[in-house]
């Protein structure tokens, strides 16, 4: 079996991975709050997890991998898009308008993560459906000294776990002068977190021992995990931005609910995004959502061939380049498998399988998977013989494990056009040029060509005839009439 390494984020170092139980991994991703749209920023964990789901399902099998990522449908901002729609003149009640917001956010997080290629998880649990969960676990943070109650709030006393800080290697006091924590009369201290909040009657409340109110995000997380996954599991994954407060919160929780247990025996942390050098923000104009790159006609397979292209634990820079180059890649890599069906009885490659069992080394594994596609010939080649036709298999079912080459190259080309069937184009330039075979005057040839150019549109002109294909530049309102 491959001897899979991660770093583990807790020991700052390469661990061999040692499943709690082989038949059953398991694996914790925390997932979006469901009040907008998913920024690109919000994909990477998505892809990267993803390839890692990928890699443990084809080393211990699809049926032995349990993977949960969470939906937090409970969250001030959510409240805060349903109030500014009812001020907005919807007459409906709050509820019903917070309902609507997250089931419309859920909808659209889906398309855009399967526009990206990342399976579904397991289970993707909601907050809400876990509340009489979290009310019991806070009841025994309570009970074992580790929670209190005051004025209808129910904090976590950071003191009473000195671990805490453990996972980002800080000590408490490190963290009250670097953080921003808040100060609130009812805090014994001010790392103190809340477990649980008062609602007032407009907001979405349940009952519980501390009155009408609703959870802390961080106690979701400790009460999803245990009901799907057990007390301890063996990875719990996220953005580097979660590891303070959000992940020791979550340790700090589980560890005194169940002291005896491991929690968490993996944590891995992803690093952040950028575009084009800069950090993502909506004041510098370069904030961007899934959606809008796929609107742009950018296939979610290029996004996420520029995400694999760095290693998770580096910072990502999106760039307009790297998008035009993997699309390019793409192209060529699709040539090599063609219409081939994905057959799971060919083996992946052990260069691209040893690339991702070393703490998923995407960047190495892509490098791989281009090294050994170039030597295949397309299926379609006249000359390509049954030994090419078994290595485009093999590249077609490798680059499954990264989640590439998930379609046909004609229903590629077909993405790539946005729906524009450009034979017509390719007809006419036909006739073109033998027209000016004949007459010697290739003016209109040059003419169409450069207005496909201009389009994106790559022309090739070969013995067999004219091809047309959209470049990463490609845009059909640009085309020739
Ligand atoms: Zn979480």
């Amino acid at each position: 079996m491959v001897e899979i390494q991660l770093t583990n984020t807790r020991s700052r170092s390469k661990e061999r991975l040692v499943p709690i139980d082989p038949q059953n991994l398991r694996m914790y991703l925390c997932g979006p709050t469901v009040y907008d749209r998913a920024h690109l920023g919000n994909a990477r964990p998505v892809v990267v997890f993803d390839v890692l789901y990928r890699l443990l399902r084809h080393v211990y099998g699809a049926d032995h991998i349990t993977y949960v990522r969470n939906f937090t449908d409970v969250d001030d901002k959510i409240n805060a898009a349903a109030l500014a729609r009812r001020e907005a003149g919807d007459p409906r009640p709050l509820e019903e308008l917070i309902r609507e917001r997250t089931e419309e956010t859920i909808g659209w997080y889906h398309a855009d993560m399967d526009a990206l290629g990342a399976l579904r998880p397991d289970h993707e649990p909601r907050a809400t459906d876990y509340i009489p969960q979290m009310i019991a676990m806070i009841e025994d943070l309570v009970a074992k000294g580790h929670a209190y109650a005051a004025e209808g709030h129910v904090l976590f006393d950071v003191r009473s776990f000195p671990q805490y800080g453990r996972l980002s290697g800080r000590s408490v006091d490190d963290m009250i002068a670097g953080a921003r924590v808040e100060i609130a009369p009812f805090k014994r201290d001010p790392m103190d977190f809340v477990l649980w909040k008062p609602s007032d009657s407009g907001l979405p409340g349940w009952d519980s021992p501390w009155g009408r109110g609703r959870p802390g995000w961080h106690i979701e997380c400790s009460a999803m995990s245990e009901a799907l996954l057990g007390r301890s599991f063996d990875i719990h994954g996220g953005g580097i931005d979660l590891q303070f407060p959000h992940h020791e919160n979550e340790i700090a929780q589980s560890c005194c609910a169940h002291p005896h247990d491991e929690f968490a025996r993996i944590w891995l942390h992803n690093e952040m995004l950028q575009v084009e050098g800069k950090k993502m923000s909506k004041s510098l104009g370069n904030f961007f959502t899934v959606r809008d790159l796929l609107d742009q006609g950018i296939p979610g397979e290029v996004i996420r061939f520029v995400f694999l292209m760095t290693h998770y634990r580096k910072p990502m820079d999106w760039t307009a380049d790297k998008a035009r180059e993997a699309t390019k890649m793409l192209d060529w890599l699709y040539e090599k498998v063609d219409e081939l069906p994905l057959d799971e009885r060919w083996p992946a490659s052990e260069r691209v399988m040893s690339a991702l069992a070393d703490d998923l080394n995407t960047s190495e594994a892509l490098h791989a998977l281009i090294h050994e596609a170039q030597s295949i010939l397309p299926p379609a080649h006249p000359l390509a013989d049954g030994d090419h036709h078994a290595r485009a298999a093999e590249l077609k079912r490798t680059a499954q494990l990264l989640g590439l080459l998930s379609m046909t190259n004609s229903e590629w080309r077909e993405l790539r056009c946005g729906g524009v069937d450009l034979s017509p184009l390719a007809a006419r330039m036909q006739t073109l040029r033998a027209e000016a075979r004949a007459s010697k005057d290739f003016s209109a040839v040059d003419a169409l060509k450069t207005a496909l150019t201009e389009a994106g549109v790559e022309v090739r002109m070969t013995a067999q005839g004219v091809e047309l294909i959209p470049g990463a530049g490609f845009d059909a309102a640009k085309l020739p009439q």
